[in-house]
């Protein structure tokens, strides 16, 4: 699908465009109120009522799609609940069954809550608008209480930080590492703003620098861009607070979500204090993995935090610094994060970015992370990542960033979490397996010790009798344990010629 879409203040030039358009639109399931002919005088008036009402009363836009005016959406103020608006749009009978609607809907949806302060979204809908009502459901609406008209259906959006829950399609937290200037985060953030799976804009304005004297941020100044860029574009943000103040100024300028580096989580000091300056501030707190593969670590900071009331908590899996030589800037160690979520029945949202450390590994570490069901992906995304002050190996642009959402296969929750469980089965194979591997090079160990003894003694290296009755009560046991007699004879067979060989040649040497 490709969604050159944007949506567009309305402005007096757009007067013939207006007219055009609702002459135009199929008016089967529109609302009477709208003139019809529609003419000169309706667009005086409603390009007057919206210059004076935009952003207070409403948000009202046009749908633009490749340069020309082909709809209209816009969420009203309900005068006698002014934390509840209504929806309304019309596009253009070619332009349907293209996505358009659906996310045109999400953006206005998404400005509404944040530029108006609303808390609910009404929609009222022919019933027979099967479309619409389709259009409407896949943003979240849900049944609302019956209105006056049979014909018509009332469906409700609430606000929500991205909920992780209800839907198979994961949350995308995308955004640059740091927040660096005015320009980039909001470059970066229109951009994001239209690619629809985006659904929460990340940014570092305090930044855990290895070695001293590298970039640390823009501190306060940056969060007030992030604000300015949530403002223009209705995406929540998440910033990452590593002390008591930062989460004072992130509260102060209303980031919408917080979370916990790999670097604090390691320190429970850090992390008490940061779970007592968010008390009594609910919000939602992502707490990444500890740089270290330890989950009772990554586990106490969930404790900490549930203790202190925070309830919206999320894992990000971001990888594991590790002494073996990898692909990865971090490990993933994919059984450490599905382990913590079957102890805490966390969402969990996998950093694909840090895991990473380079843009190559991304999709198939985000298809991986997808298989394994994940709730959400964080990625590292900015306007011009050649330029970035830090990460800028691992940020992608937002185009690229639409072409590897584009690339990923999306399964049905449940199915993922089939994957879950048969990867844990699968981590626990390996685990046995390993242990197979040394329990069979010490057996081979003592083999070679035996082949020594016997050739300092010079004895021969085989007694057939006494393997005979070890098989034999081998093939016995494991009937007991349920295994035919043909595994234990051809295992224990291999193992022992194997021994033979060992011994023999110890003994030619
Ligand atoms: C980051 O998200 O930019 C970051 C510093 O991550 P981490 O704490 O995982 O290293
Ligand atoms: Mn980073």
């Amino acid at each position: 699908m490709s969604l050159n879409m944007i949506l567009k203040q309305w402005t007096p030039s757009d007067k013939a465009a207006l007219i055009a358009l609702c002459n135009a639109v199929d008016r089967t399931y529109l609302s009477a109120r709208l003139p019809k002919p529609y003419t000169d005088v309706d667009a005086d008036w409603w390009l007057g009522m919206v210059r004076l009402n935009d952003g207070k009363n409403g948000i009202f836009r046009a749908i633009v799609v490749d340069g020309q005016i082909v709809g209209s959406i816009s969420v009203e103020r309900n005068a006698e609940n002014n934390t509840e608006g209504e929806i309304g749009y019309m596009l253009l009978t070619e332009y349907w069954s293209k996505g358009i609607a659906t996310e045109a809907v999400t953006r206005i949806c998404r400005m509404a809550f944040c530029e108006l302060s609303m808390d609910t979204i009404v929609a009222k809908v022919y019933k027979a608008n099967a479309a619409s009502l389709r259009v409407l459901e896949k943003n979240g609406f849900v049944e609302g209480s019956p209105v006056g008209a049979q014909d018509i259906k009332q469906v409700v959006k609430r606000s929500e930080t991205p909920a992780f829950t209800q839907s198979d399609i994961p949350l995308i937290l995308a955004g640059p590492c740091s927040v660096e200037s005015e320009a980039q985060i909001l470059a970066t953030a229109q951009a994001l703003a239209k690619i629809p799976q985006v659904t929460m804009l990340r940014g570092g304005i305090w930044k855990p620098r290895t070695r001293p004297d590298a970039f640390e941020g823009r501190g306060e100044e940056g969060l007030k861009w992030l604000r300015e860029a949530k403002k223009e574009t209705g995406l929540p943000t998440a910033t990452e607070v590593a002390t008591p103040t930062h989460v004072e100024l992130a509260l102060k300028y209303g980031v919408d979500a917080l979370w916990i580096g790999a670097r604090t989580v390691v320190n429970p000091f850090s992390v008490q204090q940061l779970a007592d300056a968010l008390k009594g501030n609910d919000i939602p707190v992502y707490i990444k993995n500890p740089v270290s593969p330890d989950l009772n670590l990554w586990l106490g900071a969930f404790e900490r935090f549930q203790k202190d009331g925070i309830t919206q908590l999320a894992a990000i899996h971001r990888g594991f610094s590790y002494y073996k030589e990898s692909p990865y800037r971090n490990f993933p160690m994919w059984e450490i994060p599905i382990e913590l979520t079957q102890r805490l029945n966390v969402p969990l949202i996998t950093d694909i970015s840090h895991i990473c450390g380079n843009r190559e590994l991304l999709l198939s570490t985000a298809q991986k992370a997808l298989d394994l069901a994940t709730d959400g992906l964080m990625i590292e995304c900015h306007i011009n990542p050649a330029e970035a002050l830090t990460d800028a190996k691992q940020q992608v642009t937002p185009e690229e960033l639409k072409t590897l959402l584009s690339n990923l296969t999306f399964r049905a929750k449940n199915s993922g979490s089939v994957e879950r469980d048969l990867a844990n089965l699968r981590g626990e194979i390996d685990e046995i397996d390993a242990e197979l591997l040394q329990l069979l090079a010490r057996r081979m160990e003592v083999s070679a010790q035996i082949g020594e003894y016997k050739k300092q003694n010079n004895v021969t290296v085989v007694q057939m009798e006494r393997w005979k009755k070890i098989l034999a009560d081998h093939v016995a046991t494991g009937a007991e344990m349920g295994m035919s007699a043909e595994l234990i004879t051809e295992v224990f067979e291999a193992i022992h010629q194997a021994s033979i060989e060992r011994q023999s040649r110890v003994m030619d040497e």
